[in-house]
């Protein structure tokens, strides 16, 4: 008998995404690995045993104390996995919407010094102590709608000090949270405003001085580049991620979000962990990330609320490109929870429901390299959400469904 601190029982569904093949691709991204009338046992944080819930008596023990989760007839997804945000800063800019009513584009609201580089001054203001609380109460409200895992990427520094404090932040965040957390460091994302006669200047302290440090501290998994006319060119991008890949980290591109910038191209080129946004990637370079298996991150709330484009998210995954979705939470996108992104990934991106989940859990996972998220399965740490909804396929649907449990290593998240 397998023992067991906690089980959740009383679901119409447990969606395990597993097994199968990691990353999925065209028609694998719809088997959603459905255990009809599940129940799921979790213990010391991992998931024990999934099921049906008729064999649980027979071969689930469970332990003094033990806890069960009533699952009301829901259905269990496996905890989101949020692969591309920038949660981390301070401020708002709800008084660019005006600006942007009137027809301003987030590319000329930068280069009057709004948009990206007020977020800057408000973040490079801002003391640890009100960082950290702004974001975690942004964590909390993502985990409380089924997100148990966050890529968070630094860049609203934008110098050496300031970005290095950011990733330093980001430990501190997990443990006050008790997500996973990956950190990306994104020094590139924009060149600052007291160097912009001089980013060459900018790239080499992004080269010679801060990714060493990164390095050295251990502080990010990733470096992510923001590859488009008017930010990094093609040359300061590779240049920057050659260096990152020098010292271990892995590669992400912000690629092709406002016009075909070659970024789709050089993360195929460096066979980055994955290129992101590609709004605007020609067809050829959307099969050159599929023959480099370079996983496409799409970002469906930011197409329409940026670019005021379609997500190409059902062309990338006829062509065979493995597809993840996140939210690319920031102040530009200022979206917490991953039902609605799934909604946005459906009915602006033209995904089938069990694509968009498949998107948002095993195929995420894979973008942050990690191989034991975004499944239900035994072994696994016991990361899942069970929504008020009779099948999984009501995820992608309803835009503002919202989970009735959240589990983070077997524990119930705290509310925001
Ligand atoms: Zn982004």
């Amino acid at each position: 008998m397998i023992a067991a601190e906690l089980v959740v029982r009383d679901l119409a569904s447990v969606a395990t995404l597993a097994p199968g093949p990691v990353p999925r691709v065209g028609t694998t991204m719809s088997d959603l690995g459905i255990v009809e009338g599940g129940a799921v046992a979790v213990d010391q944080g991992r998931v024990v045993w999934v099921g049906p819930a008729r064999r649980l008596s027979s071969e689930v023990r469970l332990r003094p104390g033990a806890r069960t989760v009533d699952g009301q007839g829901g259905s269990a997804v496996p905890g989101f996995v949020d692969p591309h945000t920038h949660v981390l800063f301070s401020g708002d800019r709800a008084d660019e919407l005006s600006l942007r009513a009137a027809g301003a584009t987030y590319a000329e609201i930068a280069r009057q010094g709004g948009g990206l580089f007020s977020t800057v001054r408000a973040t490079r203001r801002a003391s640890d102590a009100r960082l950290l609380r702004e974001t975690e109460g942004r964590l909390r409200r993502m985990a409380a709608a089924g997100t148990t895992t966050v890529e968070v990427k630094s860049g609203y520094a934008l110098e050496h000090v300031g970005e290095l404090r950011l990733l330093r932040l980001i430990p501190r965040l997990a443990r006050r949270t008790g997500l996973r957390l990956v950190p990306t460091y994104l020094g590139a994302h924009a060149v600052p405003p007291e160097l912009r006669r001089r980013p060459d200047a900018y790239v080499r302290s992004i080269v010679e001085r801060t990714l060493p440090a990164v390095a050295r501290e251990g502080l990010a998994r990733f470096c992510d580049v923001f590859c488009e006319p008017g930010f990094f060119s093609v040359a300061s991008s590779e240049r920057i991620l050659r260096a990152a890949r020098d010292l271990g980290l892995g590669l992400k591109v912000h690629a092709d979000e406002f016009v075909a910038s070659g970024g789709a191209r050089l993360a195929a080129r460096l066979r980055a962990a994955s290129a992101d946004h590609l709004l605007a990637t020609p067809p050829g370079d959307r099969r050159r990330l599929a023959s480099a298996g370079v996983t496409a991150v799409v970002l469906p709330v930011t197409a329409f609320a940026s670019a005021a484009r379609r997500s190409p998210a059902r062309e990338l995954v006829d062509e065979g490109v493995a597809v993840a979705v996140g939210s690319d939470c920031s102040p530009n996108t200022w979206v917490e929870g991953i039902p609605g992104v799934l909604a946005a990934a459906v009915h602006g991106g033209r995904l089938t429901p069990a694509e968009a989940l498949t998107a948002a859990t095993v195929n995420a996972a894979h973008a942050l390299g990690l191989s034991d998220a975004g499944t239900i399965e035994a072994g696994r740490p016991a990361d899942l959400a069970v929504f008020p909804v009779p099948s999984p396929s009501s995820l992608g649907y309803r835009f503002d469904v919202r989970p009735s449990v959240v589990l983070r290593q077997g524990k119930p998240v705290s509310p925001p």
